[in-house]
């Protein structure tokens, strides 16, 4: 490779680096954008994905390039904790869930025979930036690309600096259970239901029904540490003999996940020409772990510059600090008093209408619904993880 950028021919124009959530979905957006119709894309995957290996849910008040792969989508979603519990119409939302097996064959399909796009499975080892771009160590070849979009993983144990940041996981065990009575109300989703035993920590019970006899009922953690699976199995079958009575039930299938919680600086890119994406970009929202809606909104960004400017945006992601410090601060709780995470939930969705709250999570409330938000919850957990953060130091339970 000569060293002028202007002259150097490159063997892509851009490189995806990873074929799950954000890989696929930043090359569904190239594809869909006629502007950049001439631009060359390798996208290098080392896993078949042909397992569904997790499930996708989000909310949603407008149409997304997706839909016509959701597998269900609800009206109404419940939220209970002792002594208050409340099932909330959405109005213009609809929780959605997608299949990842759906994804990864609608993309790779509507894809398919499109000669912009080149797919290999293997994996990288090394990316490089150059004075014209990226070059790419990879086990199907050298290459190289004038921006690579990298989804690898973070290695987060690698990374950690626990004195200095939060590091929790949202962590889960589910269920796809069948029975042979009506049970579940297909029209509502169990967003968080906290009525268990929370152990110091934050646990909940979600449950996504395909039917009145079909659910997924997931035992979820908002905490530092994966469980021996006996212990989210044993809360799964209380849940489902003691709260929803059922004697009978058959696990159909399964899901098992743990996404970091974390505001580890998950920096947006490496360098000029390498660009993050996904968890890797710090795509998964630090207090919630949602990730796949922030994942579409952000490829429509780099696709929206690269197709205008010839460049991905100098500021990759539009991130907000002021949510930035929202999400510290309660992890900084959960990390801290994690049995107070059930109150402060509990408080939200007591004192704000759930426009306000998903808004308020998709980061896109105004300064005063921000203040309404934090005026409807007790200030005094805030204040401290305040302090804690102005030290510098994350809290810790005392
Ligand atoms: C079980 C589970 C359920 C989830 N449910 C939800 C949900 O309901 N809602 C939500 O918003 N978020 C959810 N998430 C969080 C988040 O949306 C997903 O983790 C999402 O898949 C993240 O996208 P990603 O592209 O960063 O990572 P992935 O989808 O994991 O993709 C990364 C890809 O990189 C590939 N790769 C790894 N190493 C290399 C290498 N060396 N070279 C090339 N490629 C490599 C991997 O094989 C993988 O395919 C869930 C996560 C899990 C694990």
């Amino acid at each position: 490779m000569s060293s002028t950028a202007a002259t150097t021919v490159l063997d892509y124009d851009y490189f995806i680096v990873g074929g799950g959530a954000a890989g696929l979905s930043l090359a569904f957006h190239i594809a869909q954008e006629p502007r950049l119709a001439t631009k060359k894309v390798l996208l290098i995957e080392p896993e078949a994905k042909n397992q569904n290996d997790r499930t996708w849910s989000f909310w949603a008040d407008e149409p997304t390039a997706f839909d016509g792969i959701v597998a269900h989508e609800w009206r109404r979603i419940a939220f209970r904790s002792p002594g208050f519990e409340q099932i909330i119409d959405l109005g213009r939302y609809r929780y959605k869930t997608i299949n990842g097996l759906d994804y990864y064959r609608f993309v790779r399909r509507a894809l398919a025979g499109n000669p912009q796009f080149r797919f290999e499975q293997g994996s990288v080892t090394a990316l490089v930036n150059t004075a014209a771009g990226v070059h790419a160590t990879t086990s199907a070849g050298e290459f190289t690309a004038r921006y690579a979009f990298d989804s690898r993983p973070p290695d987060l144990a690698k990374l950690k600096q626990p004195e200095k940041h939060r590091y929790l996981l949202q962590h889960f065990v589910g269920w796809e259970i069948e029975t042979d009575a009506d049970v579940f109300d297909p029209a509502t989703v169990e967003f968080m239901d906290f009525r268990g035993e929370q152990y110091h920590e934050a646990r909940f019970m979600y449950v996504l029904p395909q039917g009145p006899r079909k659910a997924l009922v997931e035992y979820t953690l908002f905490s530092e540490n994966v469980l021996p699976k006996a212990e989210y199995e044993a809360a799964l079958r209380d849940y489902l003999s003691t709260t929803l009575g059922l004697k009978t039930y058959r696990i159909v299938a399964e899901e098992v996940g743990a996404i970091p919680m974390t505001d580890h600086p998950l920096p947006a890119r490496q360098g000029a020409h390498i660009i993050n994406l996904g968890t890797r970009g710090g795509r998964a929202k630090p207090s919630t772990g949602y990730a796949f809606k922030r994942i579409q909104q952000h490829s429509q960004r780099l696709v929206e510059a690269l197709a205008s400017t010839g460049h991905p945006p100098l500021d990759a992601t539009g991130d907000k600090w002021q949510f930035r410090l929202f999400d510290t601060l309660l992890l900084d709780i959960m990390q801290r008093r994690g049995e107070t995470t059930r109150d402060i939930f509990r408080q939200l969705f007591e004192r704000n209408s759930v426009e306000r709250i998903f808004r308020f999570l998709d980061e896109t409330t105004s300064w005063a619904d921000n203040f309404r938000v934090m005026n409807s919850v007790t200030p005094w957990p805030f204040m401290r993880s305040i302090v804690q953060v102005l030290r510098g130091r994350p809290g810790r339970r005392s």
